[in-house]
């Protein structure tokens, strides 16, 4: 059999060609293949069935026309899809975003991602990624409204909550998901769990809008607490300023962390006195509420400063966690952050880091935790939602912040269990020979589907 460098170019040069320009889901995919080949051709069973040929096609795609009108009556159309990648091991789940950016490439890097990310929650989900290339900034609730009236039209005849359940995502919060359901439950005349991050009164689970951030930060304590350490008086970078970055925030400073940044697609605060409390509300508020912009946090607290157009990354602290969007950490950022002696890293975003930036930070043995592991907390309450929906109940905060610890905890052991090299875990290859032994396992017990 090959070796695994040679039979890693032949596979990857096989993917670029069948999916030509899709960049991301390129990135995505080898980040997962590097650490999966020594894996399966140490297993042949995995390799003769092409288990990573067949799992890097997904199940169908389905792409439509989202036809909506504007405030002032004129005709507006955006691009809406669905990727359902791999119900293997449940049926599809994951989230929606509504971005400009979006693309199929984007699109099917989260969806890809998301498969893992749900195998190793250990709940029984699948994994899929869908939105549009709209952009609900500067868009009035009615406007937003109508988009996602129209968006669901479609989109309802293809999901179901034992089919594909769809979540929020950059974009889609509690607004979104308000009308999205609204529609889906009008257009079907049923009141199912077909889309998590509902409002609690309406189906929600309590401590779902809290889950990824919080989730976060337990996993960064897990992997602290390995070494011997804790989140005592750290100071940390975040980014984002949106539902990951906040409860992010809040987390860290709850346990005696410090928070010295936040961003947006505008620029970072830096406040070198902590972000404390009663800070956060003031950015929840403005964010959440208001719909402003990060730049306004430095006028309203003159101990920050607003670095415009910036990354928090440069700052020096203790460390890293990347609440935003794809590729925020470049290698320079990758650099600076290790030549400040940042200790760890832990993905809020998806794919937050690029291949470079974890290639330097890996190499300078800082603590690198990927999205797929660190950011499956609000995947995990998503399933939580989906069991209470199913069984007509309403969970505790508490008794929901407990199951989401305990899975955090359960996916920390899986990667030291699978990503231990000695003096430095490996959490890449932990959580990817993990979530894939499951996923393969699955395939092979199906046969050739
Ligand atoms: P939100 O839309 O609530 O917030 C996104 C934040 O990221 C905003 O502050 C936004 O700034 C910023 N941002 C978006 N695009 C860019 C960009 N190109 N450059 C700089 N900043 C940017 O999204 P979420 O908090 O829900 O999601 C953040 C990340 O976490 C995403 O990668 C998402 O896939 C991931 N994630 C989210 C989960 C969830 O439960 N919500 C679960 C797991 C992962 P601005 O307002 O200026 O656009």
């Amino acid at each position: 059999m090959n070796n695994a460098s040679t039979e890693l170019k032949h596979f990857m040069s096989g993917l670029r060609k069948r999916n030509p320009g899709e960049a991301e889901f390129h990135q995505a995919v080898e980040e997962v293949a590097m650490s999966l080949m020594p894996f399966i051709l140490d297993h042949e069973k995995y390799y003769k069935a092409r288990i990573l040929e067949r799992l890097t096609e997904p199940d169908r795609i389905i792409i439509f026309r989202v036809c909506w009108e504007d405030d002032l009556g004129n005709l507006r159309v955006n691009r809406g899809y669905r990727v359902q990648f791999s119900n293997c091991i449940g049926p599809y789940k994951g989230g929606l975003r509504f971005h400009p950016s979006v693309s199929l490439s984007i699109l099917k890097f989260l969806g890809f991602e998301q498969i893992f990310k749900n195998s190793l929650t250990t709940l029984p989900l699948g994994g899929g990624k869908g939105g549009a290339n709209f952009n609900p900034k500067g868009k009035s609730d009615r406007e937003v409204m109508r988009f996602c009236q129209s968006f669901m039209t479609e989109l309802t005849r293809h999901i179901g909550a034992d089919i594909d359940i769809p979540a929020g995502d950059i974009g889609v919060g509690a607004r979104e998901i308000g009308y999205l359901y609204g529609q889906f439950k009008r257009l079907n005349n049923r009141h199912t769990g077909a889309i998590t991050g509902k409002g609690f009164d309406y189906g929600g689970s309590l401590m779902r809008p809290e889950a990824t951030g919080y989730g976060c930060v337990y996993m960064m304590r897990e992997a602290l607490s390995h070494e011997g350490d804790d989140l005592e008086n750290k100071s940390c970078l975040v980014s984002g300023s949106g539902n990951v970055a906040q409860f992010c925030a809040e987390k860290l400073i709850q346990l005696g962390a410090r928070v010295l940044t936040m961003s947006d697609s505008g620029g970072t605060i830096y406040d070198p006195d902590g972000i404390n409390e009663d800070k956060l509300m003031w950015i929840k508020e403005l964010k959440n509420s208001r719909r402003g912009r990060i730049v306004e946090y430095a006028k309203q607290f003159p101990s920050a400063e607003y670095l415009e157009g910036k990354r928090p990354w440069a700052i020096p602290a203790n460390l890293a966690f990347p609440c935003a969007t794809q590729n925020e950490i470049e290698a320079d950022d990758a650099k600076a952050l290790i030549s400040n002696s940042c200790r760890a890293v832990c993905e809020g975003a998806n794919m937050p880091s690029t291949k470079e930036a974890i290639d330097l930070l890996q190499a300078a043995k800082v603590t690198f935790v990927p999205g797929k592991a660190a950011n499956a907390g609000g995947v995990a309450v998503s399933g939580l939602e989906m069991t209470q929906n199913s069984m007509r109940i309403h969970w505790s905060a508490e008794e929901v912040d407990q199951r989401l610890l305990g899975i955090m905890q359960n996916i920390h052991r899986k990667c030291v269990k699978y990503g231990n090299d000695g003096d430095y875990i490996d959490y890449v290859k932990g959580a990817n020979v993990a979530a894939f032994s499951k996923i393969a396992d699955t395939m092979l017990a199906y046969g050739v589907i």
